[in-house]
Formats: C-alpha cells, structure tokens, sequence
C-alpha cells in the first residue's frame, strides 16, 4: 500500500527550471577522458552503481551508471553521435546534480540510467575541435562522423519485407544489452544540433516533399549532401 510520502514522490514533477539554475557553466565541451574521470569518481558514492558494459571497437570502457531506486525507469545515453559533445555536458551535469543530490531531481519517483558515451572512439576523434578554442577550419579538419550504417543509433537489426539488417556494430549490441536489462520506460539519446549541417529531416520515399514555413523542401537533395559529407570521414569502422 502506497503511503503518502510514496503518493508525493510518484506525482512528483521536475521542475526543469529549478534544476537548470543549478547546473554550472561550461567554457569548453568535456572530453571523455573527464567525463570517465567523473564516473570513476562516483564509484565512492554509495548512491551509485557503475558497471563496465564493454568496451568499444578501439578497446575504450563504456559505462553504465545507475542511480536511484524510483519506479519511473530512464535511460539516458550520451554521445549517441559522435560529432555531438552538448551531450557529454549533458551527462556530465546530470552526474554532477545527483552527487550532489539535487532536490529536485531526487524528489522524483525515477530510476536514473546513464551511459555517459556510447561512442568513445568517435567522439575521441572530434576532439581535435572539441577540446580547442572553436575555429571553422578545426571544425572541418577534425569533424569526424561515421558513416549512416555504422552510427550507434542507425545500426540496431531490422527485418521488414525485404529489408534484413543483423550486423549492428558492437556499441550498438552493448546498447541493446543495456535497454534489455532495464527496460526503461523512458529512453532518450541525448542529441545536439550538429552545427554546420542545418536541420534534420528523415523520409521513406526520395519524392516525398515536407511542408515548411520557407516553402516545399526536397529532401532527397539536402540528404545526398549530407551523406557525401559522412563518406569523407576520416575514420571508417571495419565493414561487417
Ligand atoms: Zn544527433
């Protein structure tokens, strides 16, 4: 039987806003290396879990951090792409607010699951930009993003009609372990907006057009762009 106190932490909201103000600000983006600093750290906290859960294609730890015992599950993945470190900071400051045992985080009914990056090869790879005052030409030599069928979030096995895919790459089978053991009601890849490459759209027929504000888009042309840019990069896992 539900007491009270249960009763108020279940419909407990979070107050977004109050949360943010506590968050510190950032002159750089974190590289991995801090952010795994910071993990390794909260292994003194009795409040956290923190299991390896693998290692990447380049022989790097990936983490799962778990906090809280609420009936809300969340998973939160960091780095879901690699070029995308507003992430990093994302896992980085959710790590920060619960050591320190922000009230309002705390207060709600949630299960927190983090893997703080899930792709630390990649996002290694972008921190010739990364970790370096911001300038356009660091940004373009050091932009690294795979290519669409090696990216965690695009590498999941799919069987529908005719289409087979079965080959994730292995931070993409370490994703799925972890979604199977927690079965979060709640997941979310922690994106950002890429910068340079504009707005995102996905479609399932190349003719299909997107009513917009500035007129009818055709995405087929935006999309060959974008895929020709992924193919320049310097970095291309083994093809499985
Ligand atoms: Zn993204």
């Amino acid at each position: 039987m539900l007491t009270p106190s249960d009763t108020a932490r279940r419909t407990a909201t979070i107050d977004v806003a109050a949360v943010l103000a506590d968050v510190r600000g950032f002159k750089t983006f974190v590289s991995v290396q801090t952010l795994h600093t910071l993990v390794d750290s909260l292994r003194a906290d009795p409040g956290f879990q923190i299991n390896e859960v693998g290692t990447s294609e380049g022989g790097k730890p990936i983490y799962h951090v778990r906090f809280g015992s609420g009936s809300v599950k969340v998973l939160l993945v960091g780095w879901i792409d690699a070029n995308e470190p507003i992430s990093g900071l994302t896992a980085f400051s959710l790590l920060t607010l619960l050591a320190a045992r922000n009230p309002g985080l705390i207060a709600a009914d949630v299960e927190w699951n983090l893997i703080p990056c899930i792709d630390p090869d990649g996002a290694a790879l972008n921190e010739g930009w990364s970790q370096h005052p911001f300038s356009l030409e660091r940004y373009m030599r050091d932009f690294h993003r795979p290519a669409g069928r090696d990216q965690v979030d695009c590498s999941f096995p799919i069987k529908h009609k005719r289409l087979s895919f079965a080959s994730p790459v292995k931070e993409t089978r370490i994703l799925m372990s972890v979604l199977a053991e927690v079965r979060p009601a709640f997941y979310y890849p922690l994106h950002n907006n890429s910068g340079a490459m504009g707005a995102w759209f996905e479609w399932s027929k190349c003719r299909l057009a997107i009513d917009h504000p500035s007129g009818a888009i055709t995405p087929a042309r935006g999309g060959r762009a974008t895929m020709a840019h992924w193919n320049q990069s310097r970095f291309r896992r083994t093809v499985r």
